[in-house]
C-alpha cells in the first residue's frame, strides 16, 4: 500500500481490502456519516490521524487508556517486556502479579486470562453450565457482552448502533437458550424465573450498562439480581469488561452495595486490565473457577493468553492506577467537568436532553428530560437523528468522540485543562448543529 495522506484515501484503501473497510463496526462511522479518520499516533489526551491533525480523544480505545496514551510507567514496562521476548506460550511470573493485583482490588479467588472481553464472558458462560448442569442464560436487552452466538440477542454497542436485534449465522438453538429480559425490571426477572428457573444456568449482566449508552441500576436492582439467582441455583455473572478500574477504582462494583457484603459468581474483566492490550479475564470464586481445565471438566484455552507484554501493560496500568491517588480523583473530576460542559452547551442550545452517571462513566440520550434512561426501549427512542451533526461538529473542532450515541464518553487520567479547554471550545458549536 502507497502512504496515503488523507482519511478518505486511507478507507479507500481499507474498503478494498477489509469488510467495511474496518475490524470492529462502528469503526465504519456508519451511524454518524463521513470519513473515518485514520489514526497514526497517540499521546496523553491527543490521537493524530493521516492528515496530521490531532484531536482530544473521547474514546481512550473504548475505555482501555485509563492513564491516556503512551503513559511513561506502561511504555517502560512494555518496552522492558518486549526486550525480554514477545511470547512464549507458557507461565510467566507477571501473570500471577497481576492476577494478585486483581485479586486485592474485587472480592475474587482465582483469575483465568484471555484475549477479549468476548472469551471472558464466553467461558464464564461455559463455567455456569458446567457448574450447574444446566442451559438457558437470562440477559437484559441492550447489554452487550461481546460477539458470541449466545449474547448477540438484543445487545447494545455496535447493534444498537447499527439498529440491529441480533445477528445471522446465529442457529435458532442458540439463540433459543439465551432468555432476553428488559433492563431495571424485577417483575419480568421473576416471571422468566418462575417459568424457567430449573434450567437457568445463569443470569449475566453488566455491573452498569454501559453500551446502549449508560442506564444506571435501580437501587437494590443488583441485590435482586443475587438473591434470585441464589434461590434458584443459579450463578449470578457481573460483566465488568467496560467498567472495571474504571467506573470507581473498584469498578462497577464498588457502586454497587458492596458494603452490605454480596458478590457475583463469576466477574469478568477486559480493557482497562490490560492497559491497551488484548487482555481480558474471568475470574470468580475457586469453587467455581476450579472447574476450569486443568483441574476441571470445563475446557478454555489460548495461544496468546496471558501474554507477557499485554501482561506488563495491564500491571503498569492498574499498578499505576492503585498506587496513584490522583488518577481516579482527576477522572472523576474530569467526567464531572464534561458533563457539565456538556449540559451548559445543550441547555444553551435548547436541546432537551438526560445524563446518565455512574462514577466516573456517564453518556446522554436527546429528548430524554422527562423520563430519563431506565432501559433500553427509553435509550432507543431518544432522538438519535441529532448526534450525527453534533458528532461531526465536534470532530471538525478537534474533539473525537465516540462514532455512535449509545456509547459513554471515555476520560482518561490525562486529559488536562488545555485538552478541556478544547471541548469546552467545541462543544457549543456542536449543541447548535445538534438543534438544527
Ligand atoms: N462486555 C462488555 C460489557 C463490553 O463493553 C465489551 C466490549 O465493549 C465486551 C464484553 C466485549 O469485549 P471485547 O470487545 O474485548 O471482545
Amino acid at each position: 500500500m502507497t502512504e496515503s495522506t488523507t482519511n478518505l484515501a486511507a478507507f479507500d484503501a481499507a474498503r478494498r481490502v477489509m469488510p467495511g473497510g474496518v475490524n470492529s463496526p462502528v469503526r465504519a462511522f456508519g451511524s454518524v456519516g463521513g470519513t473515518p479518520r485514520s489514526l497514526v499516533s497517540a499521546s496523553g489526551p491527543y490521537l493524530r490521524d493521516v492528515e496530521g491533525r490531532e484531536y482530544v480523544d473521547l474514546v481512550c480505545s473504548w475505555g482501555p487508556m485509563l492513564l491516556g496514551h503512551q503513559h511513561p510507567a506502561v511504555l517502560d514496562a512494555v518496552h522492558a517486556a518486549v526486550d525480554r521476548g514477545l511470547s512464549f506460550g507458557a507461565s510467566t511470573p507477571d501473570e500471577t502479579r497481576l492476577a494478585e493485583l486483581i485479586r486485592s482490588i474485587v472480592p475474587v479467588e482465582r483469575v483465568r486470562f484471555v484475549s477479549t472481553g468476548t472469551e471472558a464472558t464466553m467461558t464464564a458462560l461455559r463455567l455456569a453450565r458446567g457448574a450447574t448442569g444446566r442451559n438457558l442464560i437470562v440477559k437484559f436487552a441492550g447489554c452487550y457482552h461481546g460477539h458470541s452466538d449466545g449474547l448477540l440477542a438484543s445487545a447494545g454497542s455496535g447493534l444498537a448502533t447499527q439498529a440491529l436485534p441480533g445477528s445471522a449465522g446465529v442457529t435458532e438453538a442458540q439463540a433459543a437458550e439465551t432468555l432476553v429480559v428488559p433492563y431495571n425490571d424485577e417483575a419480568a426477572l421473576r416471571e422468566v424465573f418462575a417459568v424457567h428457573g430449573e434450567n437457568i444456568a445463569a443470569v449475566i449482566t453488566e455491573a452498569v450498562p454501559a453500551n446502549m449508552g449508560v442506564v444506571v441500576p435501580n437501587d437494590g436492582f443488583n441485590q435482586f439480581l443475587r438473591t434470585l439467582t441464589a434461590k434458584h441455583g443459579a450463578l449470578l455473572i457481573w460483566d465488568e469488561v467496560l467498567t472495571g478500574f474504571r467506573a470507581t477504582a473498584t469498578g462497577g462494583w464498588g457502586l454497587s452495595g458492596e458494603p452490605e457484603g454480596w458478590a457475583p459468581d463469576l466477574w469478568t474483566f477486559g480493557k482497562v486490565v490490560g492497559g491497551g492490550m488484548p487482555v481480558a479475564a474471568v475470574a470468580g470464586s475457586a469453587e467455581v473457577m476450579d472447574l476450569l481445565a486443568p483441574l476441571g471438566p470445563v475446557y478454555q484455552a489460548g495461544t496468546l493468553s496471558g501474554n507477557p507484554v499485554a501482561m506488563a501493560a495491564g500491571l503498569a496500568t492498574l499498578g499505576e492506577a492503585t498506587s496513584n491517588p490522583e488518577v481516579y480523583a482527576t477522572l472523576s473530576q474530569r467526567s464531572e467537568q464534561l458533563q457539565q460542559l456538556l449540559s451548559e452547551a445543550l441547555t444553551g442550545a435548547g436541546v432537551d436532553h438526560s445524563i446518565q452517571t455512574a462514577g466516573t462513566l456517564f453518556s446522554f440520550a436527546f429528548g430524554t428530560s422527562a423520563t430519563g434512561v431506565h432501559d433500553y426501549a427509553q435509550a432507543q427512542s431518544q432522538e438519535a437523528f441529532r448526534y450525527g451533526p453534533f458528532f461531526q461538529t465536534m470532530l471538525d473542532h478537534g474533539v473525537y468522540l465516540p462514532p455512535s450515541v449509545f456509547e459513554a464518553w471515555f476520560v482518561s487520567s490525562a486529559h488536562d485543562d488545555a485538552a478541556m479547554e478544547r471541548i469546552a471550545a467545541a462543544l457549543p458549536h456542536a449543541a447548535r448543529a445538534a438543534a438544527a
